[in-house]
């Protein structure tokens, strides 16, 4: 069995997705069609952080590494599901939520927080997301863990502009996917493991992910 941890990248207006305030929207025109040149092409353009995507490093150190550099085995591997569901709109997530799983928490495991909120994805409220606070940032990376995932817009209160979660764990040379769904299905899975590789952009901060999770040693085709 797969689940498919992606938002689906769209730009209709009756379901859309949840941006970033200021960032760019899908874009997607049909630039040869079949009926005139005998096959489909579009032209897409869209932000390096729209829709499901991953943080690179290099979004906000400057001298970071950016998506086409970074150790693609990091991205994939055993998945951690911390379960902080029940949390409130801009509630903070601290480490005392999250040090149940500090056992489980070392070097190569990838850390999924679960906050549930990813049902109000295309919803004015999907910006009131939980946020994890400061210091369970800090702790997380000195458990080793270095790439996190999150069903939210960010780890980091929105209104928040320092971005202090983001810089803490991509400055220790961490990544951040976000905009995640379903983690909360990750659960029933025996064994969890998770994909979030980026496109081999150039120099690039970020990148749109098609992000899966399956049980290790079960057939994907499995269902
Ligand atoms: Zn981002």
């Amino acid at each position: 069995m797969m689940i498919d941890l992606t938002h689906t990248l769209t730009t209709s207006t009756e379901a859309p997705m949840s941006i970033w305030p200021g960032h760019p929207t899908l874009e997607m025109t049909k630039v040869a069609t079949i009926p005139e040149q005998s096959a489909n092409v579009t032209l897409i353009s869209l932000g390096s952080h729209t829709g499901t995507h991953i943080d690179a490093p290099n979004h906000f150190i400057a001298d970071g590494l950016t998506v086409d550099k970074y150790d693609l085995t990091k991205l994939v591997g055993r998945a951690l599901v911390v379960d902080v569901r029940g949390k409130k709109a801009r509630e903070m997530i601290t480490w005392e939520d999250m040090r149940k799983w500090e056992g489980q928490m070392h070097e190569g495991v990838i850390v999924l927080i679960c906050t549930g909120w990813s049902q109000y994805w295309g919803k004015e409220n999907y910006e009131e997301h939980p946020f994890m606070d400061l210091d369970a940032a800090k702790k997380l990376m000195e458990t080793g863990v270095r790439v996190i995932g999150c069903d939210t817009l960010s780890p980091d209160n929105v209104c928040s502009p320092e971005c202090k979660v983001h810089k803490v764990i991509l400055g220790a040379g961490g990544m951040i996917a976000e905009n995640l769904r379903g983690i909360e299905e990750v659960l029933a899975l025996k064994d969890p493991f998770v994909s979030l590789l980026p496109l081999k952009l150039e120099s690039c901060d970020g990148s749109p992910i098609r992000a899966i999770a399956w049980s290790a040693g079960v057939q994907i085709s499995d269902t």
